[in-house]
């Protein structure tokens, strides 16, 4: 009869190990290894082993094996000679309890196999005892064909694969993207797909306002594996810094490029890099589905059947408000927050500034593009305060991170901010919604006569 090869999880479930000399020894690492709760029962153990009952690692009844042993246990190791080995195995079989007894075939309800162990790969040879010299020679060349670097590989495909299940793609297409990235081996160390492999995959990563620390550690996980980097003008030097040398880094901003990259040609970057199978990191600014033209870039990978994944981060409202030393929402002052940009596509119709003014919560307007002014006219004439509470932030969260406390009707005269700069509108940035203890953690921050404080 063949046996039934099953990896089992023993995490959390008690164990028997009858015996603790030498031989028993070898077996407790791979059950505590497992997560298994070990239970010894024997006259003597070894050093090693009282060590691990001394650190509550095992717990070691010193005494010879009783049946009742063996209630409650999920498998029993019996490390033994042959006589009490059989009178175990017979108690055992009664229970219902899986024995292995070592070097005793006979006696035994299941075998240890050879195993290449390569992190969460495991490859386990048996020969069902009739030779384990031949399964360690195949475990050898087994090993040689697996090298390490299949440990850090399988993590990979395992990732990709969850990233890929979170996506909306064709189950058809996933399956034959995960079937062509498994066909590649992985080469040397930190294994990405070989060059011609055709599956791709595009994360859209969002890198937060520019502090690093702000970075998710899904980010950085992701920017370790990246082949290819495509980035905005947001990015601050200390986060591209993060990307490996490895990496090939082209920077698609707008102001960088003395040639603007049009959204068009990123779309092709991005679709024609993945369909070489490269894993792209779309770098963005903030959160990479805030302002960030994600949809276009989305939909264009969908057509074109490119496997993708949002990696949110931190937006430039909530840096803005972290260096204001404010919350975004108060529910004391108001229940609503719009995000709203003054840049729109052409053709668009302005932001219905009435509906805004009248919602009475935080107003964070993104790309003021200079012209505060402007903006604060807009607000005003559609009815909102002019004492209403304004802050004006730019570089959130970097060394060069500036404040200015102003209201809407001031908001004119107040000196220009470098880019990127945004406008946090609303009671939350008034004295009523400021702490009493006003933080002020920013490398600079200016009143509305420009005095710093
Ligand atoms: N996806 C980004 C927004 C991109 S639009 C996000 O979620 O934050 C670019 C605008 O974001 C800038 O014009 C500016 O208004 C704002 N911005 C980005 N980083 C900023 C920062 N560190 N400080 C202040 N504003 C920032």
């Amino acid at each position: 009869m063949s046996l039934f090869p099953i990896f089992v999880k023993l995490e959390g479930r008690p164990v028997l190990l009858v015996g603790a000399g030498p031989v028993g020894e070898s077996k407790v690492g791979g059950l505590l290894s497992s997560g298994a709760a070990v239970t010894v029962v024997a006259p003597d153990a070894t050093s090693s082993i009282q060590k691990l009952a001394a650190d509550c690692k095992v717990v070691w009844h010193r005494r010879k094996f009783a049946p009742s042993d063996l209630d409650g246990m999920a498998l029993v190791v019996a490390a033994v000679p042959k006589d009490v080995a059989r009178s175990i195995y017979d108690e055992a079989r009664t229970r219902g309890v899986l024995v292995n007894s070592v070097d005793d075939p006979d006696n035994c309800d299941f075998y240890y196999p050879a195993v290449v162990n390569r992190g969460d790969l495991q490859i386990a040879i048996s020969t069902a005892g009739h030779s384990p010299s031949l399964a360690q020679r195949i475990r050898i060349e087994l090993e040689q064909q697996f090298g390490p670097e299949y440990a850090q590989w399988v993590e990979q495909l395992g990732a990709v694969r969850r990233d890929l299940f979170a996506t909306e793609m064709d189950p058809e297409v996933r399956k034959q993207q995960l079937h062509e990235m498994a066909h590649h081996r992985p080469e040397g160390f930190g294994g990405q797909p070989g060059p011609g492999a055709r599956a791709g995959m595009v994360y859209l990563v969002g890198a937060g306002p520019g502090d690093p620390e702000l970075l998710t550690l899904k980010a950085l996980r992701i920017l370790g594996q990246a082949d290819v980097v495509l980035h905005d003008d947001l990015l601050t030097p200390e986060i591209l810094e993060l990307i490996p040398s490895s990496a090939r880094v082209e920077c698609v901003g707008k102001r960088h490029n003395e040639r603007q990259v049009t959204q068009q040609e990123i779309n092709q970057r991005l679709c024609a890099y993945g369909a070489a199978g490269r894993t792209v990191v779309r770098l963005k600014g903030g959160d990479a589905a805030v302002f960030g033209r994600a949809s276009e870039e989305m939909d264009a990978l969908r057509s074109a059947g490119i496997a993708f994944a949002i990696v949110p981060g931190v937006t430039a409202a909530s840096g803005a408000a972290a260096a204001a030393g404010v919350s975004l929402t108060d529910r004391r002052l108001g229940s609503a927050l719009v995000f709203l940009t003054a840049q729109r596509c052409k053709g668009n119709p302005p932001p219905n500034w009435k509906a805004v003014a009248e919602l009475g919560g935080t107003i964070a307007i993104y790309m003021p593009g200079g012209h505060e002014g402007e903006l604060a006219g807009q607000l005003v004439a559609a009815g909102l305060a002019a004492d209403t509470p304004c802050f004006v932030v730019a570089n959130a969260s970097r060394k060069d991170e500036q404040v200015v406390e102003t209201t809407i009707g001031e908001l004119p005269g107040v000196p220009k901010l470098p880019a990127p700069a945004l406008l946090l509108i609303g009671a939350v940035a008034g004295p009523n919604g400021q702490a009493s203890t006003r933080h002020v953690g920013s490398a600079q921050k200016v009143n509305k006569t420009g005095r710093s404080y």
